[in-house]
């Protein structure tokens, strides 16, 4: 394998398509390496979308969840658990909330909870869309007719994180579950009309660079739109509690892959990169993102909200920081995307 990475090189290979290697290559690239890498994904999203960033708000509404993924802090198994799920009109306040700060994406965000129906979600979707925001799910897995309705009530991406593509340690990490199944409900969504979005949790035990590879080149034969990238940090009362935490300097390597071989997918700045480097966000920003979430979740609410210990809340002036830190300018989604 090739490890010499250069300017020439990048460039040979963004004419020429990036091999498997290649892709491990830039996965494993030091230091130096990886400024080149940087600036050429920062090249790329220049170009596929002009030097800007959006933000989105996201609410976490429910909290209780049938499954027991070994990662989370709300796992079916987890005794600690506080239950919760916003009403109607909390979330129609906190979206009013949003719109009237500029932010035109709303992302609701959910475990795979029963605790809310499918009518219920599809008239908060019409409701937060007649506001004028853009609707984007993250709900999991419910039944497909349900996907018809709030796909009809206005809501209009999908984001499922397929978490890894090792199919032995996805069924390890998410028991019950199959990577197929994962990748078939990514296709389920495209089918009723969604535009989708997923990618792995970097740093799961037992991960290797080999299946980081493969959740490049998962991302790509699913077409997603959305592209993105969390670090593992381990939740308490978790099996993995004790597990170390991911490398985020390895994950800002996947964002700068992510954009040299996808190109133009909405790459986010997750928060679990600023829980664990300095100006980890802004550093995602300088490999390649372009989005930003706020979390608007009730303050006390959030730490019940346990997808890792020790969270990083992104509020809206951090937001805004970073992205002028790092040279874009403020943009909504529908603008970025015209
Ligand atoms: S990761 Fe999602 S599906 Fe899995 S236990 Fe946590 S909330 Fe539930």
């Amino acid at each position: 394998m090739n490890r010499e990475i250069t300017t020439e090189w990048i460039s040979d290979k963004q004419q020429n398509g990036f091999s498997r290697n290649d892709l491990k290559a830039i996965l494993l690239s030091n230091d130096n390496e990886a400024e080149l890498l940087y600036e050429a994904a920062r090249e790329v999203r220049d170009r596929e979308f002009g030097k800007k960033a959006f933000i989105r708000s996201v609410v976490e509404f429910a909290n209780s969840c049938r499954c027991s993924c070994l990662y989370c802090g709300m796992r079916l198994n987890n005794p600690d658990g506080i239950n919760f799920a916003l009403d109607h009109t909390e979330l129609l306040a906190i979206a009013k909330q949003a719109y009237d700060n500029g932010i035109r994406t709303f992302f609701l965000q959910a475990a795979e909870s029963e605790s809310y129906g499918a009518i219920w979600l599809r008239d908060v979707i019409a409701d937060i869309k007649s506001l004028g925001m853009g609707v984007l799910l993250c709900v999991g897995v419910h039944e497909e007719t349900d996907l018809d309705l709030w796909r009809e009530a206005g809501a209009y991406k999908f984001i499922l994180k397929h978490e890894t593509a090792d199919k032995k340690l996805f069924e390890e990490m998410k028991p019950g579950f199959t990577l197929e199944g994962r990748i078939e409900w990514l296709r389920t969504l495209r089918k009723h009309g969604y535009h989708i979005g997923s990618g792995p949790l970097l740093g799961l035990p037992g991960q290797t660079i080999d299946s980081l590879v493969d959740d490049l080149f998962l991302l790509r034969d699913l077409e997603v739109e959305m592209s993105s990238v969390s670090v593992f940090v381990p939740a308490a009362g978790t099996p993995l509690e004790n597990e170390p935490t991911g490398d985020p300097e390895l994950g800002l390597r996947f964002i700068a892959a992510m954009r040299l071989f996808l190109k133009n997918t909405l790459i986010p700045a997750t928060s679990t990169f600023e829980r664990l480097l300095e100006n980890g966000q802004y550093k995602c920003f300088q490999a390649g993102a372009n989005v930003i979430t706020v979390n608007m979740t009730p303050q006390k609410l959030r730490d019940d909200y346990t997808i890792y210990t020790d969270r990083f809340y992104v509020g809206l002036e951090h937001a805004r920081t970073t992205i002028k830190k790092a040279g874009l300018t403020e943009t909504t989604e529908g603008e970025l995307l015209s």
